[in-house]
């Protein structure tokens, strides 16, 4: 079998597409500009240039981007005001402080200080706290969790009782991914350094999600026939034939999983593009539910 290959560029232009209809159907009410906040602590070049690109992609769909760019040496007050300004500023809907925060800010307090109606990444405690409650519904989903979720949805019909297995438990990827199959009625089976018989426990999975961080570590004879394969994983390895020295893989080594899988997301093009996606679709949705006059 050769897998259907999941195309996460074609997919996020789709919904960037949608996302600039609908911008352009407010403004032509009268309705202001959605306006998304950025905040970048230290100058840590990744963080930089990962707003830069949401920056760009807001402006293509007519979203507002407001920049700010604090010291490394800011204190926690100095962020938590800022995200206290930003939460009084009308202009603003959505709120997103580039994670990693330098060594000494308390990352819990400050995701907790935005207001949870401009929460767009969804790492505020209480939209957490919602997504592992049953009968509860977050505000905002975080990006890159909606956006594996997306492409699932897109590729079966349903995810229920299939067996899910996620590889990694982060905050921002593993453990929203987890939570949501559950919601999805999928049985869900949440790996980490400390599994064991790792190639045992993926080989059980009828929809698998990487998000390790370990360059082609999923190998094919990891995966069950027909299964669905989500990488999330971005890694740079050493390559003397590009000009920059090294190329992007993720988790999987998808020349060998493409072989056995049902469908499978490419490194690049896949999960990556859909996580800047969501985000802007999180961004329209704060403008709709912030109260009138904002
Ligand atoms: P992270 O915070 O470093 O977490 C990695 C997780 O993988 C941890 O739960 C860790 O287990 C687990 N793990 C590490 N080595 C393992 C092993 N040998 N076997 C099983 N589990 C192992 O990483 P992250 O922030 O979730 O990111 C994961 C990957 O996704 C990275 O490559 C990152 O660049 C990528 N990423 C991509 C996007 C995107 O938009 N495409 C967005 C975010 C992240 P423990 O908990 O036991 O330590």
């Amino acid at each position: 079998m050769t897998a259907k290959i999941i195309d996460g560029t074609l997919m996020a232009e789709q919904i960037r597409h949608a996302v600039a209809d609908e911008v352009a159907a407010r403004v032509s009410k009268g309705l202001p500009r959605p306006g998304l906040a950025t905040v970048v602590v230290g100058d840590n070049p990744a963080s930089q240039s990962y707003v830069r690109g949401k920056q760009k992609a807001c402006t293509e769909v007519g979203i507002e981007s407001f920049g700010y760019t604090l010291p490394a040496s800011a204190g926690q007050a100095e962020v938590e005001e800022l995200v206290m300004r930003l939460n009084a500023d009308p202009r603003v809907n959505g709120i997103l402080v580039q994670l990693p925060l330098p060594e000494g800010l308390d990352e819990e307090q400050i995701l907790k200080a935005i207001s949870i109606e401009k929460d767009v990444d969804g790492f505020h405690p209480l939209n957490i706290g919602r997504l592992a409650q049953k009968g509860r519904n977050p505000l905002f989903i975080p990006c890159t969790p909606a956006g594996v979720m997306f492409m699932l949805e897109q590729t079966l019909p349903s995810l229920e009782g299939l067996n899910a297995v996620v590889l990694g438990r982060s905050n921002i990827v593993g453990m929203p991914v987890a939570l949501l199959l559950v919601r999805a009625n999928a049985t869900l089976t949440l790996c980490h350094s400390r599994t064991r018989d790792l190639p045992e426990v993926v080989r059980r999975a009828d929809v698998l999600v990487a998000a390790i961080g370990k360059a082609e570590m999923v190998r094919g004879d990891w995966v069950k026939p027909g299964a669905v394969v989500i990488d999330v994983g971005i890694n740079h390895v050493a390559d003397a034939s590009r000009a920059r020295g090294y190329r992007l893989v993720g988790d999987v080594a998808f020349d060998e999983v493409k072989e056995v899988a049902q469908a499978i997301t490419p490194v690049p093009g896949g999960v990556g593009p859909m996580t800047v996606a969501m985000l802007l679709k999180n961004t329209l949705r704060a403008a709709e539910i912030a109260p009138k006059g904002q």
